[in-house]
C-alpha cells in the first residue's frame, strides 16, 4: 500500500487508500484493483483468507457510496447533485428496498435512494432505516446492568422518603400539606431522576426509564400504604399527588 493518503480522515478514502480529490474514474480503478487484491480464494492460509475477505466486504462498502456520485457528494458532506437524464428532467431513482419504486428521496446520511415508505422522518431530515437504527445504538448507550441499577436506586430512593414525606405532609395539615406536596412534587423528581442518571454513569437505554420508574412505583407503594393504615386518606392522597408531580418530571429527564 501506498501512503500518499495518510493525511485523510475520512475513512471510506482511506479504505481505498485514494485522494479526498480522486474522481470517479479514478474510484472505479482502484476498487476493481483491490477487488483482485483481496481475493480470498487464491489464498493459503485460513487466517488469510479470512482477512481477505473482512478487507474485500470493506472495500465493497466504501465503494457502494464513493462509487456514487450523489452519495459520495452526502458523504464528503456536499449537496447531493440533481442527476438529470437525456431529456433534461430530473433522472428519478429507485428505492434501494423496494426496486420497482422510484422516488427522487435520498437518505440524507448515506445517500441511499429511498421511497416515502422508507424514509424516516427525523429531526435532521429524511434518513434510511438502517441510518436511524446506526443512529440510536450510539445514543442508546446503556450497559446491561445499568437497567437494574434504576430500577433498584429509584426503589430505595423512594421506599425511604416516601413514607416520611407523606408523615410530614398530614402533620402539615389539609390545605398547606397540599399546597407543599404540589410546590415540592417536581423538584424532588428533578433530584430523584438526576441521582439516578448519575448511578448509571449518565448512559442512556431504550428501556432505562421505564425501570427507574417502576423502581419509583415499588418504593412508594409501601410508604404510601403505610400511611394509608396510619393516618388516613388525606394525607395518602398529598403523598400520591406529591409522587405523581415527582414522576412526571422525572420520567422525561431520564429518556
Ligand atoms: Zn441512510
Ligand atoms: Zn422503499
Amino acid at each position: 500500500m501506498t501512503d500518499h493518503n495518510r493525511q485523510s480522515d475520512k475513512e471510506l478514502y482511506r479504505t481505498l487508500d485514494l485522494n479526498e480529490d480522486a474522481d470517479q474514474e479514478e474510484i472505479a480503478q482502484q476498487f476493481r484493483r483491490l477487488q483482485l487484491l483481496y481475493q480470498p480464494e487464491s489464498l493459503e492460509s485460513a487466517a488469510d483468507r479470512a482477512y481477505a475477505a473482512q478487507k474485500l466486504a470493506e472495500i465493497e462498502e466504501a465503494y457502494e457510496i464513493l462509487g456514487d456520485p450523489a452519495r459520495r457528494a452526502i458523504y464528503d458532506g456536499k449537496p447531493a447533485p440533481i442527476v438529470v437524464g437525456h431529456d433534461g428532467e430530473p433522472e428519478s431513482l429507485t428505492c434501494a428496498n423496494h426496486p420497482d419504486r422510484e422516488t427522487l428521496l435520498r437518505c440524507n446520511k448515506c445517500g441511499k435512494p429511498i421511497c416515502i415508505d422508507c424514509a424516516v422522518r427525523t429531526p435532521v431530515g429524511y434518513r434510511c432505516n438502517q441510518c436511524v437504527r446506526e443512529q440510536q445504538s450510539i445514543y442508546f448507550n446503556a450497559l446491561g446492568r445499568d437497567n437494574i441499577v434504576a430500577l433498584v436506586v429509584g426503589f430505595a430512593l423512594t421506599v425511604v422518603v416516601a413514607p416520611i414525606v407523606g408523615f410530614l405532609l398530614g402533620r402539615i395539615g389539609l390545605f398547606f400539606g397540599f399546597f407543599i406536596a404540589f410546590i415540592i412534587g417536581s423538584g424532588a423528581g428533578t433530584l430523584v431522576a438526576r441521582i439516578i442518571r448519575r448511578a448509571v454513569g449518565n448512559r442512556r437505554g431504550r428501556n432505562l426509564p421505564y425501570m427507574a420508574l417502576a423502581g419509583i412505583i415499588l418504593g412508594v407503594a409501601p410508604g404510601a400504604f403505610v400511611i394509608f393504615i396510619l393516618f388516613g386518606p388525606l394525607p395518602f392522597l398529598m403523598l400520591l399527588l406529591f409522587a405523581g408531580l415527582a414522576i412526571a418530571s422525572a420520567f422525561p429527564q431520564l429518556r
